[in-house]
């Protein structure tokens, strides 16, 4: 078997990388839409940089110590004209509230405590899997992975499972069953504590800090393996993706082959 790539920080996110590893995002595409999933992974295909994935970021390089070379980096965190030229826009001053309430809080700056981005690599489900940790304790028996929110104790809509909090509609309970077992085969011994750090966007923000039980890390690590024969053969080629028809990248790359009847707008 070919010798698999090294990952450091630098190439975590390539393609290279993606091609040789599952990780827990790349698993999420493919059960969003096959077709986009592999477009991606072939370079044939980048998602557009979303806004919330910019807010996530500059809040994560508070975390990682990186946020003035973060805000040098991106420029469009501020504004360009007008009175307020030159000053972060509101979001982002919204973001700097977000994190001065995680500093004010003891607890919550206890459970953000350890290695910061730490890179594991091991074998699930018959593929190899990346897994990089926001914060990595195993002196204290924890990770803990820090989520910006729209609302903490909001219901949110899945399509797989109807009204769920968050930690379900963004697949954190995947995440978190992933990171759990791939860090632990590295280490030896049980699951750690995992910690999910929430801070939402409201006006104050809202913070909790959130832990999944062994049961539910256990029943997602069956759910992922039934899946997994599948993205496997579809990475390999052996198995034509199927196109999602809702996606960005299906509404982009669209041939209409049929008429269809009005009920299958919905459902
Ligand atoms: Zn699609």
């Amino acid at each position: 078997m070919k010798q698999l790539l090294k990952l450091t920080d630098e190439n975590y996110f390539s393609l290279e990388a993606d091609q040789q590893y599952m990780s827990v995002s790349q698993y999420k595409n493919f059960l969003k839409c096959e077709s986009s999933a592999l477009a991606q992974i072939q370079g044939k295909y980048t998602r557009p940089k979303s806004d919330a994935l910019l807010f996530g970021s500059y809040v994560h390089s508070w975390l990682d110590g990186t946020i003035e070379k973060f805000k040098e980096e991106n420029p469009e965190l501020f504004s360009s004209k007008g009175a307020t030229k030159g000053q972060l826009k509101a979001t982002y001053q919204n973001a700097n509230e977000m994190i001065k309430v995680l500093e004010n809080d003891p607890f919550v700056m206890m459970a953000l405590q350890g290695e910061k981005e730490v890179i594991m690599t091991g074998e699930l489900f018959g593929s190899p899997w990346k897994i990089k940790m926001d914060v990595y304790n195993p002196q204290f028996g924890r990770f803990a992975d820090l989520k910006t929110v729209k609302a903490i104790r909001e219901k949110y809509w899945s399509d797989d499972i109807g009204y769920c909090s968050f930690v379900e509609a963004y697949g954190y309970i995947t995440q978190m069953a992933v990171y759990s077992e791939i860090e632990k085969q590295n280490r030896g011994g049980d699951w750690l504590e995992n910690f999910i750090v929430a801070v939402s966007k409201e006006t104050p923000p809202d913070k909790a800090i959130i832990t999944i039980d062994e049961e539910s890390l256990a029943h997602e690590l069956e759910n992922i393996e039934s899946k997994m024969e599948r993205i496997i053969a579809l990475k390999s080629g052996e198995l034509e993706p199927k196109r999602c028809e809702k996606c960005e990248y299906c509404r982009r790359t669209k041939k209409i082959t049929n008429v269809i009847h009005y009920l299958e707008l919905i459902g």
